[in-house]
């Protein structure tokens, strides 16, 4: 019996990234306690980075990217888990700088692994993946700032988008009146079904803003950076925040003190990438109790491995629409 399985392998050639399909064997893993037969993944934001090489997520050859995965404990040399055991991954630096969930097999130390939520698949485990994942942590961020359903819309920027589209989801299932920013307005009617109540036009946020400007929203989680997040900050309502977690929009921040010292603003940041492994699992509980499950299948798209490179080009132009999860055995 065969012992290789099929990986989508990065390299780099004068420079660029280049990928491959390729058969591997077990031993070409790298080192860890637990080895995961990977049934699914799914492609946020960073994976495109990092196949397309268009970012520098990457920096040793031959790799394997994916920075989620979902899969049956196939072998363990850990007390933490046994075969058969169903598991998922988000983060910590696996498809980043261990090998990750693009490969029908990944060996992981046993403490980045979460056990399988009951309730949740393996699809959409992965269908809710980092950028589910990093939605519910916003979310949890704005209600620890105090941030309640009664006093306003709350604004989610790059709501198409698999954080944006989970955000919209989650606060809609929350109760709290959500306002989605999208630069794809011929969208509003899927944004509506999450949830949405009003659908604002991206360039309304894209654009250079006054240091103060209305108070509108009661909070925000944004995905974008950039000029978006500081025309939002200065549309904050008094003593509310916005949970900012992505860069699609840019990385330079053009904003200044006043809304933080004149309107007691929070800027809260939030990474899912190290994010502990107890509130790792509060995270995972919420999102199964929360997240109603028709809008989540709503939102996704599940592609077979061989289309993953293509998928990878289309999430940097901001081309895909909610989630992508990769069927690793189709
Ligand atoms: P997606 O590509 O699925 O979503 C990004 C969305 O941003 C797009 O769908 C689009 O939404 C909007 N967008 C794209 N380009 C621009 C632009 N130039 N100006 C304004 N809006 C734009 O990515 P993800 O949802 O996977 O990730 C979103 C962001 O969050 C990324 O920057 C990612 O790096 C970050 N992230 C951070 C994490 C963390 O731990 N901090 C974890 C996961 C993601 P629309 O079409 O609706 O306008």
């Amino acid at each position: 019996m065969s012992d290789t399985f099929k990986a989508l392998v990065l390299n780099q050639e004068n420079g660029k990234t280049t990928h491959s399909f390729e058969q591997l064997r077990t031993d070409a893993l790298p080192e860890g306690e637990v080895v995961v037969s990977v049934s699914h993944s799914s492609l946020n934001y960073k994976d495109g980075l990092a196949i397309t090489g268009a970012g520098k997520i990457i920096r040793q050859f031959p790799f394997v990217g994916g920075i989620d995965l979902a899969g049956v404990v196939e072998s363990s040399e850990s007390d933490q888990y046994k075969p058969g055991d169903a598991v998922l991954l988000t983060g910590w630096g696996v498809g980043e700088r261990h090998w990750g969930g693009f490969s029908q097999k990944a060996r992981l130390k046993a403490q980045w692994l979460t056990p399988l939520p009951s309730g949740l698949t393996p699809e959409r485990a992965m269908a809710v993946g980092t950028a589910g994942f990093t939605s519910m942590l916003c979310v949890m961020a704005l209600e620890g700032y105090g941030i309640k359903k009664e006093n306003g819309p709350v604004l989610v920027t790059g709501a198409n988008g698999g954080v944006g589209s989970l955000a919209v989801s989650l606060l809609a299932a929350l109760g709290y009146e959500v306002t989605a920013s999208t630069g794809r307005m011929e969208e509003s009617d899927f944004l509506k079904g999450l949830g949405a109540t009003h659908i604002l036009p991206r360039d309304e946020l894209s654009r250079d803003s006054k240091p103060l400007e209305r108070e509108t929203w009661n909070g925000a989680v944004d995905t974008v950076g950039g000029k978006p997040l500081a025309t939002l900050l200065s549309q904050l309502q008094y003593g509310t925040a916005v949970a900012a977690c992505g860069l699609a929009a840019g990385v330079p921040l053009p904003t200044t003190v006043f809304p933080f010292i004149l309107r007691n603003i929070g800027l809260l940041g939030v990474d899912s990438v190290m994010c502990p492994p107890d509130k790792r699992l509060e995270t995972w509980r919420r999102i199964t109790a929360i997240l109603p499950m028709d809008k989540l299948d709503d939102l996704t798209e599940v592609i077979p491995f061989d289309a993953l490179p293509k998928a990878a080009e289309t999430i940097l132009k901001g081309g895909i629409r909610g989630r992508t999860v990769v069927d690793l055995n189709r």
